[in-house]
């Protein structure tokens, strides 16, 4: 069992990974080089949503699963450990149909999950609209499934930091450069010019993961995805609750804030915002939602996610290296799969395997030409 490790990246997963090994009793080091939570993880919308019911088989969706079943755990405990209250709440969601397409499979949406028994119908628009008090326009209809839960994703990053650090992790400010190695295994990582001494070494350094390949000698295929919100506030608060359309969302947050996102553009590490995000954002939001036209506009933001080439996460082992391990690729919900990562990860550091999850799809090698 390793008892030097390492997280590259105090990103949400890197926080997470972090987070489990000090509670297994491996306080780590965590090594970032701008600040914990600086990247797409303190400024994400916070949503969790659970994938559709009887999707257990899909091996993404039991992520999604194992993660938002592993937040609520958290948010028993982690509040208390960290003393950090991160907003973790329940928030009714609804998903809304513009065209008859759309209403369409909706409503066979609803029918099939009613068919299994969940609590799932069909709601025209009136109904949308006295339920959620405030969409009031552009959809036919929706259908309001299981709710999403919801956190503010930097301070949520900061609590797993912080607890992690009341278990004797620490965080140390730096860029990490590479790898040392000694007979196929890692023996320290390099930081900032100096070599830290390392039994194991997580590289969960977000879309700058990509970096590691020359250090693993293994293609690592992920790409910064840009991701836009703007946040308004209304001139009353409302009802809370969520809705998605196509990939947009609004969720309303604390302080009477709504976030509205979100655009996915592939600019590579360009973190600026746009005039033309924030109209289209704005113009998507209004659609729906008379209420907005009188909203504050309170801030805009822009992030990057971290996408890899099959859109899957890119989670375990790296062959051929002994103790370098892999945990990056998360998309547009590593906050949502971030307790479910935590735990697998730190299982196969410590034990060299985890039973929470099947990892195999996730497995680094599969970029390899002919995988493992
Ligand atoms: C607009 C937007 C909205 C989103 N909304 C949601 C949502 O509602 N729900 C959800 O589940 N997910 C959401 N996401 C996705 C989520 O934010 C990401 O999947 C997640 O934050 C990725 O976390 P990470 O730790 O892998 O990467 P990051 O947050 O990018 O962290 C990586 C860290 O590594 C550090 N680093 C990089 N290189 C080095 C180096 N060489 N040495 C040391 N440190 C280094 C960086 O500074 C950074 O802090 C959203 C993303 C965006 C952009």
């Amino acid at each position: 069992m390793p008892a030097r490790v390492v997280i590259c990246g105090g990103g949400v997963i890197g926080a997470a990974i972090a987070y489990e090994l000090a509670r297994r009793g491996t306080p780590p080091v965590i090594v970032e080089s701008d600040g914990v939570a600086s990247g797409a993880s303190g400024a994400a919308a916070g949503i969790l949503t659970p994938p559709p019911p009887g999707t257990e088989a899909d091996a993404l969706d039991a992520l999604r699963r194992l993660g938002f079943d592993g937040h609520a755990r958290l948010a028993d405990s982690l509040p208390v450990e960290s003393g950090i209250d991160y907003g973790y709440q329940h928030t009714p969601r609804l998903v809304l149909a513009t065209t008859p397409l759309e209403e369409r499979a909706l409503r066979e949406t609803a029918a099939a999950l009613a068919a299994a028994g969940h609590d799932a119908r069909w709601l025209p628009a009136h109904e949308v609209r006295a339920l959620t008090g405030w969409v009031d326009r552009g959809a036919s209809g929706g259908v309001q499934v299981e709710p999403s839960a919801q956190v503010d994703p930097y301070r949520y990053t900061l609590a797993l930091v912080t607890a992690a650090e009341r278990r004797g992790a620490t965080v140390r400010s730096g860029r990490v450069e590479g790898l040392v190695r000694d007979g196929g295994r890692v023996t320290g990582v390099r930081v900032s010019g100096a070599v830290l001494p390392a039994d194991a070494a997580v590289i969960a350094m977000g879309p700058w993961s990509a970096d590691a390949a020359r250090w693993l000698g293994l293609p690592v295929p992920v790409e910064p995805l840009k991701g836009q919100i703007v946040k308004v506030r209304p001139p009353h608060a409302l009802p809370a609750f969520s809705f998605g359309h196509g990939g947009n969302y609004a969720i309303t947050k604390e302080r009477g804030l709504v976030y509205l996102g979100t655009t996915e553009e592939r600019v590579g590490f360009d973190r600026s915002t746009t005039p033309e995000a924030r109209e289209a954002i704005l113009a998507w939001g209004l659609g729906f939602a008379s209420v907005l036209e009188r909203a504050e506009l309170v801030e805009q933001t822009a992030c990057l996610r971290p996408l890899s080439a099959d859109g899957m996460p890119i989670m375990g082992a790296v062959p051929g290296v002994g103790g370098a391990f892999l945990a990056t690729g998360h998309g547009r919900q590593g906050i949502l799969m971030s307790p479910a990562t935590g735990r697998a990860l730190a299982d196969l550091v410590l034990d060299g395997r985890t039973d929470c999850l099947d990892l195999a799809p996730f497995d680094p090698a599969r970029f390899l030409r002919g995988g493992r």
